[in-house]
């Protein structure tokens, strides 16, 4: 039996290897497969138990280091059920009975969990317990059970979360001749992905957000799909959403920015398809915008810096400004993670309430602070076109590049401008230098971005590609 029990460790597939391999009485024994993206952290959290007790069981005299594939005996495993995760943050394409059906739960069950009293309040971004022992860790994303319903064949659930019929037989000890019965568990071999199990009226069928959670001053992708070819308008928050439409008009990407003082809260998104007959598809959903924490100082502005919180003076700039970074450029021309346009460190965040001259915490630093030597060099994030180069009264010697998608950069207090309007740049290139100039209290480089003429936070784009 030991023996036995033995050859299953070494070659069932590493989704099953949450199986108990021993049962001696003296607590249970799990043995996991260290997947990409696992560290002992997670894996104790997933097990209900600690860093501490797996390095010892398994000899590990370093914690960080730890080799996909490995296997690790996990001792005295508790509560969480494989597969299941304890916590879902749900889509914009979700409803109680999609997440239901996708962990092979019931919409009593969760409802009941989270004391839900209204189904159609749920909302995307909010977080719903699956099961116990939920540590607030987030989801487990290694695969999902299914309950088996008389109408189910292992056909018909390998085309409804896209995998191939043989791996979600080897995952469950079946045989293509094996037949399934309803209320049987079956553990759908784990993606990455989302699957496919979504709740969303024809003719959508996709409706994604990037990150999942949306907070103030962030930047959010939204994916939409559509069966048939279809024209498309959108809003959130009652702002109109500029999409980038595929040839064949059936997929939309949409990158926007959250405001940064927007009142933590639900808010709605609107979407009307219309299709080729004129007919129109409304499609609402609410989506949580979340506080960005965000830190706040209190400056002292000396009577020559005034300027800078007198609206007769900076309104004509920011209405400039706001109608360079509104236009909208089709073709995306940044790619990957944007770099960093300045290597010194970072004074002040994005986003950080301010408070000048003892007035209340209304004014909201809109870009990123690099205390960069006089004369240090500005260098461009990521690909874009030069739309403004030219000195400005608060923002001093300024540039504004155009990425593509809605998305724009600003540079702001300048010494030395080193592009014209119209230039092409690239990835590092010069742009200019550090300076001074405008209402400042010393050298620093200014960063902002904006997505449709928001501003938002720059450092999520270092950290995050957005297409
Ligand atoms: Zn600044």
């Amino acid at each position: 039996m030991v023996a036995l029990v033995a050859v299953l460790v070494v070659f069932t597939p590493a989704h099953q290897l949450m199986l108990r391999a021993q049962d001696n009485g003296q607590g249970r024994t799990t043995v996991h497969v260290v997947q990409r993206g696992d560290t002992l952290f997670k894996i104790a959290q997933r097990y209900g138990t600690t860093v501490e007790s797996i390095a010892q069981a398994n000899g590990l005299t370093d914690v960080t280091l730890i080799n996909i594939g490995q296997r690790l005996l996990i001792p005295n495993a508790t509560t969480t059920e494989p597969g299941i995760p304890t916590e879902v943050v749900v889509g914009p394409a979700d409803s109680l009975r999609s997440i239901a059906l996708r962990y092979g739960t019931t919409v009593t069950d969760i409802a009941q969990r989270n004391a839900i009293v209204n189904p159609n309040g749920l909302y995307a971004g909010q977080l719903l317990a699956l099961q116990d022992g939920s540590t607030g860790a987030g989801g487990i994303k290694t695969g999902w059970i299914h309950t088996v319903m008389p109408t189910d064949n292992v056909y018909r659930l390998a085309s409804r979360y896209g995998v191939p019929v043989a791996a979600l037989l080897k995952h469950n000890n079946l045989r293509r001749e094996s037949a399934l019965y309803p209320g049987q568990r079956l553990l759908i071999p784990g993606t990455e992905a989302s699957p496919t199990l979504i709740d969303l009226p024809a003719p959508y069928t996709q409706l994604a957000l990037e990150p999942a959670i949306v907070e103030q001053g962030r930047t959010v992708i939204l994916r939409v799909a559509t069966g048939l070819p279809t024209a498309m308008s959108g809003t959130f928050m009652d702002k109109p959403l500029v999409m980038v439409t595929d040839p064949a008009r059936q997929n939309r990407t949409v990158v926007f920015g959250v405001p940064p003082l927007t009142r933590p809260g639900v808010y709605p998104l609107a979407l009307t398809a219309t299709d080729e007959r004129g007919g129109q598809h409304m499609l609402v959903r609410l989506i949580e915008v979340r506080d960005g924490g965000y830190p706040s100082e209190v400056l002292t502005l000396a009577p020559e810096l005034a300027d800078l919180i007198n609206p007769a003076v900076t309104q004509p700039e920011t209405d400039r400004i706001q109608g360079v970074v509104s236009r909208f450029t089709p073709d995306r021309l940044y790619s990957g993670l944007m770099g960093l346009p300045c290597s010194a460190a970072i004074t002040s965040q994005y986003g950080t309430r301010r408070s000048y001259n003892g007035s209340a915490f209304d004014f909201v630093h809109t870009g990123t602070d690099f205390a960069g030597a006089p004369g240090s060099p500005i260098t461009a994030p990521t690909t874009g076109v030069v739309v403004l180069a030219e000195p400005l009264t608060v923002r001093g010697n300024a540039v504004i590049l155009d990425h593509g998608w809605g998305v724009f950069t600003g540079y702001w207090h300048m010494q030395a401008v080193n592009v014209r309007v119209g230039d092409m740049v690239g990835p590092g290139q010069l742009l200019g230098t550090v300076g001074s100039t405008g209402r400042v209290t010393g050298y620093h480089l200014h960063w902002e971005l904006f997505v449709q003429g928001v501003p938002v936070d720059p450092m999520q784009w270092v950290r995050q590609g957005f297409f």
